[in-house]
């Protein structure tokens, strides 16, 4: 399974929360402002990222989320991560 962690940058407000309660310090507040005129979030260190869900979780503009791609022969692996859920 491979995972994309994606921002709507133009959802976020800048609220910092997702930067505070991410466990793994992967995001910060951009220095670029967003069409509402709002500093967003945006993933720093992405490589340290371990798609905890935490920041989708907690983001109160629901404006993070992550994506998981099943590799051919993974649906094995993906009913049993669904069941464990
Ligand atoms: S999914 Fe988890 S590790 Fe990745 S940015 Fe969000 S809180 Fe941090
Ligand atoms: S919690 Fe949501 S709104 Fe707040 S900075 Fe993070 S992505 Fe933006």
């Amino acid at each position: 399974m491979a995972y994309k962690h994606s921002i709507d940058v133009d959802r976020c407000k800048g609220c910092g929360l997702c930067v505070t309660v991410c466990p793994k310090s992967v995001l910060e507040i951009s220095e670029k402002v967003n069409t509402k005129g709002y500093f967003p979030a945006y993933q720093a260190r992405p490589e340290d990222c371990i798609f905890c869900t935490t920041c989708c979780i907690m983001c109160p503009d629901v404006a993070i989320s992550i994506t998981g791609t099943a590799e051919p022969g993974e649906q094995r692996v993906e009913a049993a991560a669904t069941e464990e859920a």
